[in-house]
């Protein structure tokens, strides 16, 4: 099944990109193990040459996730890094970058110590402030890099006004979905130019492999796209696509319970008296729950919270549970736990961690989908060691 545009996403996620196997019949798509392909006189293909060019099983899984993304092209990458890369390679030395603020660790790793060498100029702003954002720009400013809710601190930026600002700039947008995924959020819909997705998260779902993923709708856009990726080669293995297509088929089932679970912890945690703060897109109390909910169908699975703790009280929560493992990385079917200042984001200096809003005592729950009861109950006796 290759054309979906009319049908729902339970459907899309499960048939689009794929069909049986036309050698056999086999329902799942094969895991194309090979490097390269016979050809039947000199440059006669089937279409595949060489691997790093194009692979089967990576074609199913790009078209598939292109079309959960409402998007025309799907590129596949080793990784979520890889496919940042990859769009940092539309600029040039001498560019100028815009930058949401509280971004994924590696990606502001990779802007400011590896790009910024290069002669790649980064600003990083609060992008929920849009006038915050309009104030950024410059002659030279090529690209906005923006995550909606960002990472930990699960501030929502409003994506159909950002992508009309930056439109009006004449500058490309690229937004990481990673967190609220193609279920709940479709930025290409809202104007924005470029999705990212780090597959490694739930898409893949089950935490047993990392990769990422590149959507555009634009055809001059994927083709400078698709050339970096066959020139520099980032790209995935044909198991790794397979994992990742084989989690693609459950990604709606899942979300709904990581959203209702998420849900319940938050709620919880809000009531509980060592608990500074819960921010959680899906409740009424989270500042930017106007924008979430005009944008998202639900509240998505990550909860952070501030809990009246030092560092050192925070780390021993966070050592303290049973059904929550201690764990970078997030979006599979288990719960997670992450002390981001110490873990996730201590690639960023305190000082700039803080002023950004990570407080030290915040910690990040990616919620999975075991029974929300048992989760509550974990929490419950987790946050006993602050008495
Ligand atoms: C994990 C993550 C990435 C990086 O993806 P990798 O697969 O780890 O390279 C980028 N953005 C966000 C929001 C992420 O959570």
């Amino acid at each position: 099944m290759k054309s979906h545009s009319t049908a729902g996403f339970g459907t899309k996620a499960i048939h689009a990109g794929q069909s049986p196997d036309p050698s056999t019949g086999a329902i799942m798509t094969p895991v194309y193990m090979t490097s390269t392909y016979v050809q039947e006189a000199p440059a006669k293909t089937k279409g595949y040459d060489y691997s790093r060019s194009h692979n089967p099983t990576r074609t199913a899984m790009e078209q598939n996730l292109a079309a959960l993304e409402g998007g025309a092209f799907g590129l596949g990458f080793a990784s979520g890094m890889a496919a940042i890369h990859c769009v940092l390679n539309l600029l040039q030395a001498g560019d100028h970058v815009i930058a949401g603020n509280d971004l994924y660790g590696g990606t502001y790793r990779i802007l400011k110590t590896l790009y910024a060498k290069f002669g790649l100029e980064t600003t990083f702003v609060d992008l929920t402030d849009l006038q915050q954002l309009e104030a950024a720009f410059r002659p030279n400013t090529k690209l906005v890099m923006l995550e909606t809710p960002t990472n930990p601190l699960l501030r929502c930026c409003d994506l159909r006004a950002l992508a009309k600002i930056c439109k009006r700039h004449k500058v490309l947008s690229m937004a990481d979905n990673t967190f609220a995924t193609p279920y709940l959020q479709n930025p290409l819909a809202l104007g924005c130019d470029i999705v990212v997705h780090s597959t490694t998260k739930y898409l893949g779902g089950h935490s047993d492999v990392v990769g990422g993923v590149l959507v555009s709708d634009d055809a001059e856009l994927h083709k400078r796209l698709a050339h970096f990726q066959n020139s520099c080669g980032g790209t995935p293995g044909p198991m790794d696509c397979f994992l990742v297509l084989r989690g693609t088929k459950t990604l709606h089932v899942r979300m709904e319970r990581h959203c209702e679970n998420a849900l319940q912890v938050a709620k919880w945690l809000s009531a509980h008296p060592r608990v500074e703060r819960v921010l959680y897109p899906g409740l009424p109390s989270h500042p930017n729950h106007a924008i979430a909910k005009r944008q998202m169908r639900a509240g998505g699975g990550m909860v952070s919270v501030e809990l009246k703790a030092t560092v050192a009280q925070a780390k021993k929560v966070c050592s303290s549970f049973g059904v929550f493992s201690l764990a970078e990385s997030l979006g599979g079917v288990e719960s997670l736990v992450d002390h981001p200042a110490s873990m996730t984001h201590a690639s960023i200096p305190a000082e700039e961690r803080r002023r950004s809003g990570l407080q030290d005592g915040l910690i990040r729950l990616s919620v999975g989908i075991e029974d929300a009861d048992d989760l509550v109950a974990d929490l419950d006796q987790a946050l006993r060691r602050l008495r």
